[in-house]
């Protein structure tokens, strides 16, 4: 790379067309007028090792990952923080002197997206559905940040959701049932907070949902789905029209996008000028 040219900044993953988060970090460096260049970069699962040395020595100066590398990719890193590794996944990779430091920003996202329902996640009980690298995050997020009375986690593999409970000790109190388990219908009516960390109703299948119309949600309750294509799922339409609060994933991806571009380029992201221009690109 010529020094006249951006500094590099990218996100692998495979496919990654669909991905926003080059619309969303390439307005941001813009609006502080700052010369990085992020750029969408597509790697298959094979060629990661020799992907990641050539952004390193092309002088890149970071990168996000996503599906499928999240997990894979932690061992290709000389240093992962602590908490990206409790969780099992990273999403950002900062690049340092040749070395590639781990981190997941994906906490920061779900924190600040629960952070206004504290009330309603402490002591009460929660439904998290998913047991994937989002799944993982959240659950860390729980565990860790806020004081939940009990966690139903529901999956269509119960074995990957054994391993995922287990993999934060056995101190947690942590139910463990199939997304098909007919006591799940009783676990949703009762909990406050539902959590959908499937990409069920994700675009293009956007009439699909993870719980059935009969789901019985009433006031009180408050629906997060992490999906943010569309910016209201399925789900979350069946939620809001029996009376629960609900949010969609995009604060959580500007939050998450937020903390990776502060590791990036160490300055905060103008959020409101970020938020406004991934809106209209989603409702366009
Ligand atoms: P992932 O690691 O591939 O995990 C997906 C999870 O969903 C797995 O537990 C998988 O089950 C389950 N699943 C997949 N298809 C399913 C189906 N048809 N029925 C039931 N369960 C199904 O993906 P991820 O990274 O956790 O992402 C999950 C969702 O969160 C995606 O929609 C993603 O866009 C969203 N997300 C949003 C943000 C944000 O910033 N808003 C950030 C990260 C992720 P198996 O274990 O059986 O495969």
């Amino acid at each position: 790379m010529s020094s006249t040219q951006n500094k590099l900044l990218a996100i692998i993953g495979h496919p990654i067309g669909h991905s926003l988060s080059p619309l969303m970090h390439n307005t941001a460096l813009h609006a502080l007028g700052l010369d990085y260049d992020y750029r969408p970069i597509d790697i298959e699962p094979s060629q990661l090792k020799e992907a990641i040395q050539e952004l390193s020595t092309q002088g890149c100066m970071g990168f996000n990952v996503t599906i499928p590398h999240k997990q894979t990719i932690i061992q290709l890193l000389q240093d992962v923080d602590e908490e990206a590794r409790t969780i099992g996944a990273v999403n950002t990779v900062i690049i340092k002197n040749g070395k590639l430091h781990g981190y997941n920003t994906d906490v920061d996202g779900v924190a600040k997206s629960l952070e206004r329902y504290r009330s309603s996640v402490d002591g009460k009980k929660v439904v998290l559905l998913g047991a994937g690298g989002a799944a993982r995050a959240v659950l860390f997020c729980l565990l860790n940040q806020f004081k939940p009375a009990g966690i139903s986690l529901a999956m269509r593999s119960v074995e990957r959701g054994k391993e995922l409970a287990g993999s934060f000790g056995q101190k947690h109190s942590i139910t463990v049932l199939s997304l098909a388990d007919p006591s799940l219908h009783q676990l949703v009516t009762e909990a406050t907070f539902v959590i959908n960390a499937t990409p069920v109703g994700m675009t293009p299948n956007v009439s699909a949902s993870p719980l059935p119309k009969t789901t019985a949600f009433h006031r009180g309750q408050i629906v997060f789905d992490l999906i943010y294509t569309p910016i209201q799922t399925t789900l979350l339409k069946i939620a809001a029209a029996k009376g629960a609060i609900t949010i969609g994933g995009l604060e959580m991806f500007l939050h998450q996008g937020a903390k990776t571009f502060e590791l990036f380029t160490g300055k905060q992201m103008p959020l409101d000028v970020v938020r406004k221009v991934v809106e209209q690109e989603l409702t366009h």
